[in-house]
């Protein structure tokens, strides 16, 4: 049995479901994040693990034990907010001491626990601050020191990063991953920021209206997603509505208007109609005998690390190119061939319920 395991877990507030039927195991040791838009029940579902909401239905089991009765504050479990909820008139060895305080935990111990928690967390010179006198990223630090500090089998963040600025949110997610596999500690992350869960997980847990729609390593979420909802939610995508001609062992031949496709087979039989997922990266600049498409520059925009083109083309939208850094291979009204490979497509089941 794996170390949380959520069997049907539903609540409701009033007439809205916030989190309708999900079911999700997470392994000892491993970390894994919760991501979707706002208002899909993440956070009532961490809410529920901690034992600060009551589930409407289903089972939270822990160690594999039932936590239907069982009090917040007997769960194990540390939590880190996106606000941190420091307390402002405690010291920063006070506030990461005050959970070990709580559990009577003798003094001596106290001292030597928070200090080893304040070096993992690289605060160990800043002791003796107010919270008022620390930047944001240290607060978050001092948060994340206080979950740690009481050695919990099971550590939750809430959107943890996401009051800081774009570089200190990359440092610490690079050094949140190293204190959690430094610790062992199995993690549930929250949040909405696809960048982030890829970053730090084991496994990606996509939501969408209160329940799980496709759970898999960050690279077969980004590479081989179920869904629209999954394949747009993780980075950016182009979908192209295609119909099944027929299929050449493993390769399904595929028309959307005049153009002729080619996805591995999978989902969709002749006669269907399906949703196609091809990344952006995935679409290079051909010359007329490889071209699958031809198309003319819309856009070119200089990013520093790529190019990002937007092309009209016969495949309907605006089709959305990325090129490796380096000279433009395309300038604005040019027309051009556009070319991917058939394995690089993927074809999407379109439902969201997955
Ligand atoms: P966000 O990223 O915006 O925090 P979320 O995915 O964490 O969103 P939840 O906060 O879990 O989503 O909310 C899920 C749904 O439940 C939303 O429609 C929300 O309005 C509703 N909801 C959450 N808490 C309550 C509450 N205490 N009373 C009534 N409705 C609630």
């Amino acid at each position: 049995m794996a170390f949380l395991e959520l069997q049907r877990l539903s609540k409701r507030f009033g007439d809205v479901v916030a989190v309708d039927g999900l079911d999700l195991s997470v392994e000892q040791g491993e970390f894994v994040s919760l991501l979707g838009p706002s208002g899909c029940g993440k956070t009532t579902t961490l809410q529920m693990i901690a034992g600060f909401e009551d589930p409407t239905g289903g089972e939270i089991r822990i160690a594999g034990r039932d936590m239907a009765n069982v009090r917040a504050n007997r769960r194990g479990i540390g939590i880190v907010f996106q606000s941190y909820a420091l307390f402002p008139h405690m010291t920063v060895e006070q506030n990461v001491g005050f959970g070990l305080e709580m559990r009577k935990v003798p003094a001596g111990e106290r001292a030597g626990r928070v200090a080893e928690a304040l070096e993992l967390v690289r605060l160990g010179g800043l002791a003796g601050r107010y919270p008022r006198a620390l930047s944001g990223g240290q607060q978050q630090r001092v948060a994340l020191a206080r979950a740690l500090v009481i050695k919990p089998d099971l550590l939750l963040l809430d959107e943890p990063l996401s009051n800081l600025d774009a570089k200190l949110r990359e440092e610490m997610q690079i050094e949140l991953r190293n204190i959690q596999q430094s610790t062992g500690v199995t993690t549930v992350l929250v949040t909405h920021d696809q960048t982030e869960a890829m970053a730090l997980s084991d496994r990606i847990a996509v939501m969408h209206r209160g329940h799980i729609v496709q759970i898999s390593t960050p690279f077969e979420a980004y590479e081989f997603p179920k869904s629209d909802f999954v394949s747009t939610f993780l980075g950016k995508t182009n979908l192209v509505a295609a119909a099944v001609e027929g299929r050449d062992g493993d390769m399904l031949r595929l028309r959307a208007g005049d153009v002729a496709l080619k996805a591995p087979a999978g989902e969709g039989a002749e006669g269907d109609r399906v949703l196609l997922s091809i990344r952006p990266e995935k679409i290079r600049f051909a010359d007329p005998a490889e071209a699958v498409i031809r198309g003319h520059v819309k856009t070119g925009v200089f990013l520093g690390n790529q190019w990002l083109f937007q092309i009209d083309s016969p495949l309907g939208e605006l089709l959305v190119v990325h090129q490796n850094a380096g000279r433009a291979e395309a300038r604005a009204g040019e027309e051009v061939g556009l070319a991917w490979e058939g394995d690089q497509v993927r074809v999407l089941s379109g439902d969201d319920h997955g």
